[in-house]
């Protein structure tokens, strides 16, 4: 089965969520639990996650995105502040929807050095996670923008190593990013996937971020493109979400598009995948 969804607007709430998703043939979704740049969350209507709950029994699991805003490894205590309480507060609130997956970026370690970053980013995992959550808590791997931490699979394993609660936390892979990373899923794939397998481990993989990008392999540059629009191509994405560590997970699309656009990447997707 394959669980297939984009980004939707959570200002209409989660039923709307879900009847816009099965419009454009997706069962799953990515929504950001507080506006994407700011820092204001919606108040969450239990009725509405009910209705949600009623429609939605053959969803995959949803892939929360957390504000990218939030910099848990920035070098300003307020921010780090912010950071930490955010989530903690996306995390309670997600337990109205509960056992998904709640994504962030790590985080930007800007002058300070990836090793300080790594462990910021473990230590604020540290203070919000708790044994009782039901929400798998993902972070995302990273193009390498900037002084982005999570650039390699390596900075993803040097925080999972740094989580007490191991079993609360995931990876959610961007095509995209690690294609900027300089991880060749074109030419490679099956290299790609073998070094993941021994560097972070295939069972923490919880998601996809399914995108093409703009820029060759390796440029770190983090711009998105439209399925068959870039440089990886729609032949690399569809064997891609053939491969066997890849097949249930839930896959989110962030390419640059409108609904109909989506409709038709989900269509296209949909008929070059083998159960
Ligand atoms: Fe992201
Ligand atoms: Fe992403
Ligand atoms: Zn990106």
């Amino acid at each position: 089965m394959l669980y297939i969804g984009c980004h939707m607007s959570v200002s209409n709430g989660f039923y709307a969520m879900g009847v816009q998703s099965r419009e454009i043939g997706a069962n799953t979704f990515a929504f950001f639990t507080r506006n994407p740049r700011g820092s204001s969350a919606k108040e969450i209507n239990p009725s509405d996650v009910r209705k949600f709950l009623d429609i939605s029994g053959n969803f995959g699991k949803l892939v929360a995105h957390a504000p990218y805003t939030m910099n848990p490894c920035s070098a300003d205590e307020k921010t780090r502040i912010f950071a930490r309480n955010a989530m903690a507060d996306d995390l309670k609130r997600m337990e109205y929807t509960p056992d998904n997956y709640y994504n962030f970026h790590p985080g930007s370690h800007v002058k300070q050095g990836a090793e300080i970053g790594i462990k910021l980013i473990a230590q604020q995992l540290n203070e919000v996670l708790t044994p009782q959550q039901s929400t798998i808590v993902l972070l995302e791997t990273m193009a390498g923008k900037g002084s982005e931490v999570g650039r390699n699979f390596e900075e993803i394993r040097a925080i999972i190593d740094r989580v007490e609660l191991k079993e609360k936390i995931g990876v959610c892979l961007d095509t995209c990013h690690i294609w900027d990373g300089g991880y060749d899923i074109v030419n490679n794939p099956d290299g790609v996937m073998e070094e993941f397998d021994r560097i972070i481990g295939l069972d923490r993989l919880k998601a996809v971020h399914l995108n093409d990008s703009l820029n060759p392999c390796g440029s770190h540059k983090d711009r998105h493109a439209k399925i068959g629009e870039g440089h990886i191509g729609a032949d690399a994405l569809v064997k891609f979400i053939n491969r066997p560590e890849i097949k249930g997970l839930p896959v989110i699309l962030e390419t640059p598009n409108d609904m109909d656009g989506y409709a038709r990447e989900i269509k296209f997707l949909r008929e070059n995948y083998s159960d």
